[in-house]
């Protein structure tokens, strides 16, 4: 059903997507800035330099970019970029409804649209979240946003004044780190292990925070399938977490946009699920249907919706109609369900795939965490080893990855490396792995 090849993008826009995602772009650039190993940018300087916010200032030029274009090479296998695999999507059919709403619905579709979005697809996403294990939520709750990743911004927007702190699950998504970063957040990382953030470094760093004097805004916690780690938040720590939270006043963004590609079995419940107080929680259709139709969500505490939804409107006015309406077709006739099963054992053997890889051809002393669901596996080389300098070793070897700097708020090199299985096939993914072999067996024994 799935192409088995390894990919070979010639040139242009499509090989970009195809390749590299922005996502992983973002990451590289960051991995840049957080590495030992720096190339110069060049300066541009002009006339209206002065003008910039400090934030804009603080932006930086990377060389990652060229990276993005060496990467376009015919034959690499990228690992880097976190996207879906959209091919087993419907795409006649939801061709077909799309020209459908425009031609019955087309003035409302083209239209502006309330800020919060449509009430249907408000109704409907409460179904998807009681999939996802919240059953009580309240469509007055829900604000429609331009993905997941504008709720967060609209989150730290809300919520903070530059120097507040935002307590980070260390690695984290790199897209989050961009967000709070525009905001001047002081962004400090909590401590997790293979089964999630721990409770005890969370008690920790909230007693030596506020011992120093700060204020503590938030806690932004990806639970399910972390990005970039894989690892999923132990059921058995998800109350303690909020507790320690809520005694803390502090309120916890809790992202889970890969809660329903759990391979098999139960997904423990979201942290928000018996904490509507408590608990700001993020959600997105762009893993479980299609990220280009930049549809995700917030489900608010009641007593915050009107000054979280004002604040969202002012960046968007409102979130996409007619993009609205064809995810409520989508989820009023399609099997959506389904569509949901086909990705998760699409993912799962892929990443069946990609660990038995890793087990043929990593060297001694390189270990990964065997995940349950998601995009993403995180390897650990020795002490020491900064794996920003192997991607260009690894990109002279015909394979891509993203170096694990790009995932932290802590500066400096990581020993950490990120590996997507979601849009490469087994063959593909096994010929990654046989490259990069080499390039972290160098790194290891030298
Ligand atoms: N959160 C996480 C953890 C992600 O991995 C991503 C995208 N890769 C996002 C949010 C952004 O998703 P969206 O497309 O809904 O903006």
């Amino acid at each position: 059903m799935y192409p088995d090849t390894v990919t070979t993008p010639s040139s242009g826009a499509n090989a970009a997507a195809e390749n590299l995602s922005e996502e992983a772009v973002d990451a590289l650039s960051r991995a840049q800035a957080g590495a030992a190993t720096t190339i110069p940018s060049p300066a541009h300087s002009h006339r209206h330099e002065s003008l910039l916010s400090t934030r804009a200032a603080n932006i930086k030029q990377s060389a990652v970019r060229d990276v993005f274009e060496i990467s376009m090479q015919p034959g690499l296998v990228s690992l880097a970029g976190g996207n879906p695999y959209l091919q087993s999507l419907p795409l006649e059919r939801l061709g077909a409804t799309a020209a459908k709403i425009i031609a019955e619905h087309g003035l409302e579709a083209l239209q502006y649209g309330g800020g919060q979005g449509t009430l249907e697809l408000r109704q409907q996403i409460c179904e998807v979240m009681a999939a996802e294990g919240i059953l009580d939520a309240d469509p007055e709750n829900v604000v429609i946003t331009a993905g997941s990743q504008s709720a967060q911004d609209v989150a730290a927007k809300v919520f903070c004044d530059p120097g507040d702190v935002i307590l980070i699950e260390d690695p984290t998504y790199v897209g989050a780190l961009n967000t709070f970063e525009a905001y001047e957040v002081d962004m400090q990382p909590v401590a997790g292990d293979e089964h999630g953030l721990i409770p005890s470094a969370l008690r920790a760093t909230i007693a030596t925070l506020r011992a120093a004097g700060k204020s503590i805004k938030l806690l932004y916690t990806i639970p399910n399938f972390n990005n970039p780690s894989g690892v999923m938040l132990a059921p058995d720590r998800r109350q303690e977490i909020v507790d320690i939270c809520r005694e803390a006043n502090i309120l916890i963004l809790e992202d889970n946009p890969y809660g329903l590609l759990k391979f098999d079995g139960v997904l423990p419940a979201p942290l928000r699920a018996a904490n509507p107080e408590d608990v700001l929680y993020l959600g997105s259709f762009s893993k479980i249907f299609a990220p280009g139709l930049r549809i995700g969500w917030a489900l608010v505490p009641a007593q915050l919706k009107q000054r979280y939804y004002l604040a969202s409107e002012a960046v968007t006015l409102c979130p996409p109609t007619f993009n609205q309406l064809l995810v409520s077709e989508y989820l009023r006739n399609y099997d959506w369900q389904g569509q949901i099963a086909t990705y998760r054992s699409l993912y799962q053997e892929r990443c069946a795939a990609l660990l038995v890889a890793l087990e043929e051809f990593m060297p001694q002393g390189v270990s990964w965490t065997r995940p349950a669901g998601g995009f993403f596996i995180w390897l650990t080389l020795p002490e020491g080893i900064d794996t920003y300098p192997l991607l260009y070793k690894g990109i002279d070897a015909g394979v891509v990855f993203v170096p694990g700097a790009a995932f932290s708020v802590v500066p400096g090199p990581s020993n950490k490396l990120r590996l997507a299985f979601s849009a490469v096939p087994p063959t593909a993914l096994r010929e990654g792995v046989k490259r990069l072999a080499p390039v972290l067996a160098e790194a290891v024994n030298s």
